[in-house]
């Protein structure tokens, strides 16, 4: 008796599958920014600028985000959100103007384009870290170790 099989797991993901990471490693002013990225997904969809942040427990990566701007009420200057004034013409912002209010600094960035599944969102992060230490593995040769702190 023929059971049907699905394909739905390959190496425990479904759908989309990473094709091709390029890694542009980043050196100098912002010392937890690593790299940015570049991910292809099925030979047909591309993600530019996943960054690559070294965090306090090792690397992780952190998706293309876009600082959320509020506008002024009188002349329209998007502003920083979080503003009490507008920087163009000096109104006072009402703060019930956004929604972000819990006090959490993320609000103020919404990522353009992200995983929706934790499992997803491990696949990405697997592969790109180890795209990014190969990377560095093939860069770093004589400069001695920058592990130091
Ligand atoms: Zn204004």
């Amino acid at each position: 008796m023929a059971v049907e099989k699905r394909t739905e797991t390959k190496e425990g993901v479904e759908g989309m599958e990473i094709t091709e990471i390029r890694i542009f490693p980043k050196e100098g002013q912002d010392k937890k920014l690593k790299a940015y990225t570049t991910v292809t997904f099925d030979n047909s969809f591309v993600v530019r600028n996943i960054k690559v942040i070294q965090g306090s427990s090792g690397l992780f990566i952190a998706m293309p985000s876009r600082k959320m701007k509020t506008s002024c009420p009188k002349c329209h200057f998007k502003n920083e959100i979080g503003s009490r004034f507008c920087n163009h013409c000096g109104t006072a912002i009402p703060s019930d103007n956004t929604q972000t209010h819990e006090g959490d600094d993320k609000a103020e960035h919404r990522d353009i384009a992200h995983p929706i599944t934790q499992q997803f969102r491990e696949y990405l992060q697997t592969n790109i870290l180890e795209a990014y230490n190969k990377e560095t593995a093939k860069t770093i040769s004589s400069s001695g170790s920058p592990e130091q702190t």
